[in-house]
């Protein structure tokens, strides 16, 4: 969020104003008391807050108090604002566009930069996109004096704004590396009356594989966010992604469920279009009790319509997961209450089959291929979609 990049940006000497988060209108009304002229700016982890209203002038605390109580609340891009933060208001004489990214096409970096920011920044670089440079940056060498100098007059900075714009492109190159982000976006990078030049704005994605070595990245997760069921499984410790669609997804092995979503979204075209509703992976030791919490938070997906479960036995041999498989259903209940597509391979294959045959459970159809299984799946879930009617 923007308070929180913001202080990602304070702590590399990045110009800008930290201002005040509230949770409430009352809160708001005590921050514009101190701050004087305020903006009101809802916190979520989207662009276009402007566009949307939620980003408001307040010239008294009674008026901050007013805006608060719109934006508190609002929906912005599906994301609710449960906090806004009170800066006090610039005066903006230009708005500039300023970012370092991930580009992953060029195996390298990039740097993205415009004097013609603000929030028409897209529609900039679909109409006019001369006016949106883009400057390489070698991942070797990344951004010193020299490289953040070549940037300066790439996007065309008044003179009168140079030296700041280095100083400030070398910090933000500070934020990027230090912090091990993939974007570190700034816009509007103002003009400030008495040519100052200060980040506005802020957008800062962390990337997730170097959290070990940022213990202080955690308080930045927005947990109100976070959807529920990808809340629970990390909880339990399964490596689970929410998908949109409708055929939930089990596998062993994060190159198998990779296939198997591949496969079902196949399979789906022939079946009314459904789609996989998750990636899940279990790992090497598939027990009941795994077996259980996976099934478990894809059954509380109100959108899966039936489960495939894509087993390939290697060092957990098919029968210790057909095991875990009728353990997970014993264990559930009533609560599994939606078809299950089963298909085994590997090691110990038949004993697996034996076992879940013999068990004869009314959810569990085996299907021997991993097509004909996700044909079957998608073909459930499409049926069952159906049945709801309207
Ligand atoms: P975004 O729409 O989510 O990118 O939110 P921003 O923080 O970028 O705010 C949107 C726009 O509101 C900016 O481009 C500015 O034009 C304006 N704005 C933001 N903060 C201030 C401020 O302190 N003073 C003034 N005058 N305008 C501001
Ligand atoms: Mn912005």
């Amino acid at each position: 969020m923007e308070y929180q990049a913001k202080e990602l940006f304070a702590k590399h000497d990045v110009p800008v104003t930290l201002g005040i988060v509230a949770n409430t209108p009352d809160e708001a009304k005590v921050a514009a008391e101190q701050l004087g002229v305020v903006v009101v700016k809802a916190q979520v982890k989207a662009g276009g807050r402007g566009k949307a209203g939620g980003v408001k002038l307040a010239k008294t605390p009674d008026e901050a108090f007013d805006h608060a109580s719109n934006i508190l609340g609002m929906q912005i891009k599906g994301l609710t604002v449960n906090r806004v933060l009170i800066a006090p208001a610039a005066s903006i004489q230009e708005e500039y566009y300023f970012s370092f990214l991930l580009d992953r096409a060029n195996r390298s970096y990039l740097c993205i930069a415009s004097v013609e920011g603000g929030v028409e920044i897209e529609e900039v670089a679909k109409t006019n996109p001369d006016a949106v440079k883009q400057i390489p940056i070698d991942a070797g060498t990344g951004v010193d004096e020299a490289k953040a100098r070549e940037i300066v007059a790439e996007a065309g900075f008044p003179e009168a704004l140079v030296e700041q714009a280095v100083t400030t492109v070398l910090t933000l190159w500070k934020v990027f590396v230090e912090e091990d982000a993939t974007l570190v976006e700034v816009n509007p990078l103002a003009r400030l009356e008495g040519d100052i030049l200060e980040a506005l704005d802020g957008k800062v994605s962390l990337d997730e594989n170097a959290e070990f070595r940022h213990e202080d990245h955690a308080a930045f997760e927005d947990k109100a966010a976070a959807d529920p069921l990808e809340a629970k499984a990390k909880e339990k410790g399964l490596n689970y992604v929410k998908l949109d669609g409708e055929v939930g997804i089990i596998g062993n092995g994060a190159g198998l469920v990779m296939s198997t979503l591949d496969v079902v979204a196949y399979a789906g075209e022939k079946h009314g279009g459904v789609k996989p509703a998750n990636f899940l992976d279990i790992g090497g030791g598939a027990s009941a009790q795994v077996m259980a919490d996976g099934l478990d938070v894809i059954l509380n997906d109100a959108q899966v319509k039936s489960v495939f479960v894509n087993v390939f036995g290697g060092i957990t041999s098919c029968d210790a997961v057909a095991n875990g498989i009728v353990g997970a259903l014993d264990i559930l209940g009533d609560e599994a209450s939606k078809p299950l597509v089963v298909r085994l391979d590997g090691n110990n294959v038949e004993e697996g089959r034996r076992i879940l045959n013999e068990k004869n459970h009314p959810l569990v159809t085996l299907v021997d291929t991993m097509d004909g299984a996700a044909d079957r799946a998608a073909e459930l879930a499409n049926t069952s979609s159906n049945g709801e009617g309207a």
